[in-house]
């Protein structure tokens, strides 16, 4: 039977008896409304561990646009059926008061990692992602918590955060679970239309383009073709596409010297926006 528990410390002393028996568990971080790209998530964590523990918490400290907070898809009872059926343990669904009771002031020395891309374009969006995951960590204290490669500089973000707070929490990286068009998995395409889902469709198979491009290390020229490639649709506007070392982050302009790369991109369909990366080993 799945339990689904509301306050932190229901869900803390539930855990306590868990882990003072030695056994693992498994941490699956969410803002609800979820998708198969959740759900595989959910399933390496119990292949992994003796329980797996999925939050559902839209966190108001990440949203840096007030409209997108406002209209992001809450569907409760639609989650706790895909839960029921993907076999998962135990819910935590708290409220915001019970997980922002006092108001809340912590910087996280997060550097570089905040600098560029999300964190550029997103002021504040990962200092409210380190708060609640720093949160949620402490309460649940998991041996292994997964995160997608959809979100993939959140992920550093996190490692970073593991980094600074000395947790012992293992972080895994999970694949991007895909439409069968190619766009990337999201609460957010629940607010496209139906043609904009379709035409979305070219965020993905213009990134896939790249590998043509590092054959003559044209780097610069591939972000230039691919912007112009996703705003001649008129649905489809691109706010930055770049391409980083998939360790260090930093901005390849040549290829020299790079095990990975990794070219993200933020594009904006509609108010929605949308995000996708794909990762190439050199
Ligand atoms: P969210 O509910 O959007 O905060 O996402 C919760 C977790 O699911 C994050 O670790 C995301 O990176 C991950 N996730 C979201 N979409 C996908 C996807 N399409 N494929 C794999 N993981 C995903």
């Amino acid at each position: 039977m799945m339990k689904v528990i509301n306050t932190i410390s229901e869900i803390a002393s539930y855990l306590s008896t868990f882990k003072s028996n030695g056994k693992k568990i498994g941490f699956v971080p969410t803002m609800g409304a979820l998708h198969f790209g959740h759900l595989s998530l959910i399933k390496t964590s119990k292949e992994n561990n003796d329980i797996t523990v999925v939050s559902i918490f839209v966190n108001p400290t990440q949203f840096n646009d007030k409209q997108d907070f406002i209209k992001y898809t809450r569907e409760p009872e639609e989650d706790l059926n895909k839960l029921i059926e993907t076999d998962c343990d135990l819910v935590f669904m708290p409220s915001e008061k019970e997980m922002y009771p006092d108001t809340f002031n912590t910087k996280f020395e997060l550097g570089y990692f905040e600098s560029i891309m999300e964190g550029k374009f997103r002021p504040g969006h990962f200092q409210g992602v380190a708060l609640i995951v720093d949160k949620l960590f402490s309460i649940i204290k998991p041996d292994n918590a997964y995160f997608g490669q959809k979100d993939f500089q959140q992920l550093a973000i996190i490692k970073q955060l593991v980094k600074i707070t000395n947790s012992a929490v293992n972080i895994i990286s999970c694949p991007i679970v895909r439409e069968s068009n190619g766009l990337a998995m999201s609460s957010r395409n629940k607010r496209l239309s139906a043609q904009e889902f379709e035409e979305a469709a070219i965020i993905y198979s213009t990134l896939k383009q790249l590998k043509d491009f590092i054959k003559d290390n044209k780097l610069n020229e591939f972000k230039i073709w691919a912007t112009k490639q996703i705003n001649s649709n008129n649905l489809l506007k691109t706010e930055y596409i770049e391409i980083v070392d998939s360790e260090s982050l930093k901005i390849v302009t040549d290829l020299q010297n790079h095990k990975s790369i990794t070219c993200c991109i933020a594009v904006f369909c509609g108010e929605v926006r949308l995000i996708d990366n794909i990762q190439i080993n050199l």
